[in-house]
């Protein structure tokens, strides 16, 4: 199983979580949210997983954050994975619009001088903006775009720039992304279980739904769930083979 965005450090007992059999054998994105968290966070996972942890700044903590832009820079180097970054154009990030921008500018300036990295984002109520920055730093690496909920427009433009997408178990059960899930290149599509934050049956997404999110692809693309599991791998594969 492949859970490609999940804060593991955010449940209330990661270590319980990382020595569960099921999840030990999970290639996992463990995204964080501050530079801060990057150390404590890269010490969670076994030795021999396969659970990568990912240097973040959150774009909802972005104004509260700023100032760990350093610290982000001098640990950049260290991974190959960053996330999650972003922008959130939602009602109580606007006011922080600002901020958000200079964050996650000085972020893909970053990963495109280091070379390019793969990149976990958020582009909730944001994906024109997101798709426009990503434009202007081409060099940044590979984007994945997480839990996308933007138009088929906003889609489209995505797909023409190379980004790829994570897609969890919450997100399928609304209609509009089930038409998404639809138009998303079958080449470019990942999962996720964006645990502890989203929900799956009004509990905590735990990190084996990023497996109901298999099903609910293989449903929408009429297609065997062993099949889609196959692919995804595959997928997996080439990404990180870039
Ligand atoms: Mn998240």
């Amino acid at each position: 199983m492949i859970d490609f965005h999940r804060h593991l450090d955010l449940y209330s007992e990661p270590s319980n979580i990382t020595g569960q059999k099921v999840a030990r054998n999970m290639y996992v994105l463990s995204v964080t949210t501050t530079p801060s968290a990057w150390c404590g966070t890269s010490a969670l996972p076994p030795r021999n997983s396969k659970i990568r942890t990912v240097l973040g700044l959150h774009p909802q903590l972005a104004h509260q954050r700023i100032g760990e832009l350093p610290l982000f820079d001098r640990y950049l180097s260290q991974t190959r994975y960053v996330g999650e970054i972003g922008l959130d154009g939602s009602k109580d990030c606007k006011p922080y619009w600002k901020e958000q921008l200079s964050v996650f500018e000085h972020i893909l300036s970053s990963c495109s001088n280091e070379g390019g990295k793969i990149m976990s984002i958020n582009s909730q109520r944001a994906a024109t903006p997101v798709v426009d920055l990503l434009t202007t730093h081409p060099q940044a690496g590979v984007a994945i775009l997480h839990w996308f909920t933007g138009s088929k427009g906003e889609l489209k433009r995505a797909i023409e720039l190379g980004c790829w997408f994570s897609v969890g178990p919450t997100m399928l059960q609304s209609r509009k992304s089930q038409e998404i899930i639809n138009l998303i290149p079958k080449d470019r599509i990942l999962t996720e279980s964006d645990g502890p934050f989203a929900k799956v049956a009004k509990r905590m997404a735990m990190p084996w739904d990023a497996g109901l999110a298999v099903k609910g692809i293989a449903d929408i693309w009429s297609m065997p769930v062993d099949e889609v599991d196959h692919l995804l791998h595959s997928n997996l594969r080439n990404l990180v083979s870039k």
